[in-house]
Formats: C-alpha cells, structure tokens, sequence
C-alpha cells in the first residue's frame, strides 16, 4: 500500500475512548482484545440498509430489487410497472423520479405520507398521474425465477398479488455506530454529526471549541471524523464516500499540524518543569498546553 498505510482484516472495533481527545490521544479497543492509540481517527463504519423480513429477498436483491434508484435503475424499469416500499424523503424522491420512467409506481406505506414526508414531495406525488399511494399495505411474498417476476402483498384491498418486476425498498438504515456509545460523538439518529450540523450545546463541554469549530467532517470530539453513510446528512452512495473520504486528508492534515504545535507549546513548558525537578506525567493540548505533575 502506498504511503505505509497498514491494513487490519478482518477487526472489529469495538469501543472509542475519546477521554483524552482534547490532548490530542484517542484509542480504538479491538473486540477480541488488543488496542490502538491514535492521534486522529475517520469513522467509515457505514450504515445497514434495512430489509423486508420477507423469505426469499436475498435471491433477489439485485435481481429486481433495489435499494437506490440511479438512471441506471430508471433505465431498467422503463415503461414497466414499479413497486416501492416507503414512506420516507428518499422513498418521495424516487418514486417522482421514477414515475418519469415507469409505466406506474406504485407506493406501499404503513402510515400515511402527511406524517413522514415532506409536503413538497407529497405535492409531486399527487401531481403525477402515474403514481399511486397504498396506504396500510406490506409486502408478504416474493416470486420468481432467475429474477424477480411476482410480489405478493396485504393491504387495504386484502391480499394482493401482481406481476413487479421492479421493486424499491427506501426503508431506512441504521448507522453502524453502536460501538460509539458512551465516547461523547454527537449523532443524530444514530448518523454522525460533523461541522456546521452538530447542535452548539453538544460543543460545550470540550475547551478546545471555544478556540475553533470542528472542521467539516469533524465531529464533536477532536481528531475524531466522520465521512460515508456513517455519517449524517451524507449522500449514501460509493462515490459520495469515496470523495468524503479524500477531502478529510487535508482535515486530517490541518488536526495534526494543530495538535503538533500545542504539542510543541506543551513540550517547552514540560521542560521548563522537569527542570525543576517535578516529574511531568500528562501533557494536555487544548487551549492552553497544561502540565500535570
Ligand atoms: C445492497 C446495496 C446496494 C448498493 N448499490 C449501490 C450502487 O449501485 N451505487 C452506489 O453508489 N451506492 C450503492 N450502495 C450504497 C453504497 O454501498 C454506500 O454508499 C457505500 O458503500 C458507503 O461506503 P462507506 O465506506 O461509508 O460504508 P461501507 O461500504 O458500508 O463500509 C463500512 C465498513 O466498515 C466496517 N465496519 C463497521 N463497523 C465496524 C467496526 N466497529 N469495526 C471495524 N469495521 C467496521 C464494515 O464491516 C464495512 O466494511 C448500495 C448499498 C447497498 C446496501
């Protein structure tokens, strides 16, 4: 790997220690023993896209079932009949998209669209002609050979059964930041909070933030990023996270040069101390470099 990047496969982190972050000391605790001290860590956890417990759906996931919707997808269904499951923003936007594609896109919702998405994607959902809103309805099947071909599902009608050969699930993820309980990183909803997006009070309690903001893909503790599906408000594609994660380099870059010089500060003031003859046990880094005998 180029510039000694090290690789670890397969390990799991299982808890941050953020305790020391605002001197710049961060620890990852490895499930299955072990550690690792770092001085900045990237959260690219990712997120699990939620699926129908319906048997049957791996065989078909990507084989008619999709988790996105891109041109390519669109393309696919082109004049055909579209199933898509959710009731959310995403699930709005891609049944208006398409609905310019599809013959009809037909929406199946537990709950009714006013009390999980926006009005103005209800607005266009209303104004296309081809698409139609089931409220109450669940997929209960799925059939099909090498691909999907039939979907079986309850609603307000009863039992329903059709021939899909496209079926979108926009169900939601969960974030994998479990392992991040307990070390002071803002979420919302589970997603990571980075920049601008984390709520003032969640910097309150570090000193550091009242000399600086965290950085774009920073999140409420120092040295600690966030890029990918982890984190929130991301677009939840490759090429999102792919790009996130080459513009937190120089983030990366900027933490490091700013820890190094309070290290610096620090270091003199150490010195200074040792000198004296008191035993210097702990530098901290933030704000003013402090020394602790
Ligand atoms: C079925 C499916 C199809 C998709 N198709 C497309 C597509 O066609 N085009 C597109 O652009 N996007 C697609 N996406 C979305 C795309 O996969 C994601 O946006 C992208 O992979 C996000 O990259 P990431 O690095 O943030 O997370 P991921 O790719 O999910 O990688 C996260 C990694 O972190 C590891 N990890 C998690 N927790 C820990 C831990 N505690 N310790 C150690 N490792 C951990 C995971 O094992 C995983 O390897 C698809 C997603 C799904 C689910």
């Amino acid at each position: 790997l180029k510039f000694g990047a090290e690789m670890a496969v397969p390990m799991s982190v299982g808890r941050l220690d953020c305790e020391d972050a605002d001197e710049g000391r961060l620890r990852l605790e490895l499930e299955g023993g072990g550690a690792i001290e770092a001085r900045a860590v990237v959260l690219a956890a990712g997120a699990r896209y939620r699926r129908l417990d319906v048997d049957g759906l791996e065989r078909f996931e990507g084989r008619g079932i999709s988790y996105w919707a891109s041109p390519i997808e669109a393309r696919m269904a082109r004049g055909q009949e579209v199933l898509l499951v959710g009731g959310g923003n995403s699930a709005g936007q891609a049944a208006v998209f398409l609905s310019e594609h599809a013959k009809r896109v037909r929406v199946l919702v537990r709950r009714p669209l006013e009390e999980t998405m926006s009005q103005y994607l209800i607005d266009r959902i209303a104004a296309a002609a081809n698409i139609e809103v089931i409220v109450g309805a669940s997929v209960t099947g799925l059939a099909g050979a090498e691909s999907l071909e039939r979907v079986r599902w309850q609603g307000p009608q009863g039992k329903v059964e059709e021939p899909v050969r496209h079926l979108f699930l926009f169900i939601g993820a969960d974030p994998a930041s479990g392992w991040l309980d307990g070390c002071g990183v803002e979420r919302e909803r589970g997603f990571v909070a980075t920049g601008d997006t984390i709520p003032p009070d969640a910097l309150e309690s570090r000193t550091i933030w009242r000399h600086r903001r965290p950085a774009p893909l920073e999140t409420s503790v120092p040295g600690v990023f966030a890029i990918g599906d982890v984190r929130a408000g991301s677009v939840k594609r490759v090429g999102a996270a792919i790009g996130e994660g080459a513009a937190v380099v120089a983030q990366i870059h900027a933490h490091l040069a700013a820890t190094r010089t309070a290290r610096a500060d620090g270091a003199d003031r150490a010195v200074g101390l040792t000198a004296t003859g008191q035993p210097v046990q702990r530098l901290a880094l933030s704000g003013a470099a402090r020394v602790r005998g």
